[in-house]
């Protein structure tokens, strides 16, 4: 796993007002995704746990991405593109969508750039997320890729 402080002066999701008014990048990742990934805060709402979900690809952070999938659709373990280089996090919509089964849903538009292999991808992509007993995980999403 890449070391936080190599990481440039903001969280890797972009950060968040209270990351950018603390200086280094140790304490930017600590009080964004950090709370999350690293202290075992819960994340409010599914745009938060979209932006940790995305920090912890960056940091390969294969126990935290499994942790906050829902246990439906989560795999047995992630395969990282070795030498990727992520560029990028731009939330394009969030969207709650209410009780569905007696579980509070939202879904989470984005769109993520990597770098793998000197080849840009673009990542746009609708998610959906779920809160099961005040933790919310992400399910499953739809590619919005034309
Ligand atoms: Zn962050």
């Amino acid at each position: 796993m890449p070391n936080p402080s190599a990481l440039p002066n903001v969280c890797p999701c972009g950060g968040a007002p209270t990351a950018i008014r603390r200086k280094g990048a140790e304490a930017a990742y600590a009080d964004c995704c950090g709370r999350y990934i690293a202290q075992g805060q819960l994340p409010p709402d599914a745009v938060h746990l979209m932006r940790s979900r995305y920090t912890a690809f960056v940091l390969e952070n294969e126990a935290y991405l499994l942790q906050t999938w829902q246990e439906t659709y989560r795999p047995g373990k992630l395969e990282f593109d070795a030498g990727a280089k992520w560029l990028g996090l731009e939330i394009k919509d969030f969207a709650p969508t209410g009780l569905k089964e007696g579980r509070d849903t939202a879904e989470v538009e984005f769109v993520a750039r990597v770098r793998v292999a000197g080849k840009a991808n673009r990542l746009h992509e609708r998610s959906l997320f779920v809160c099961q007993e005040g933790q919310w995980q992400y399910a499953t999403a739809v590619n919005m890729s034309s």
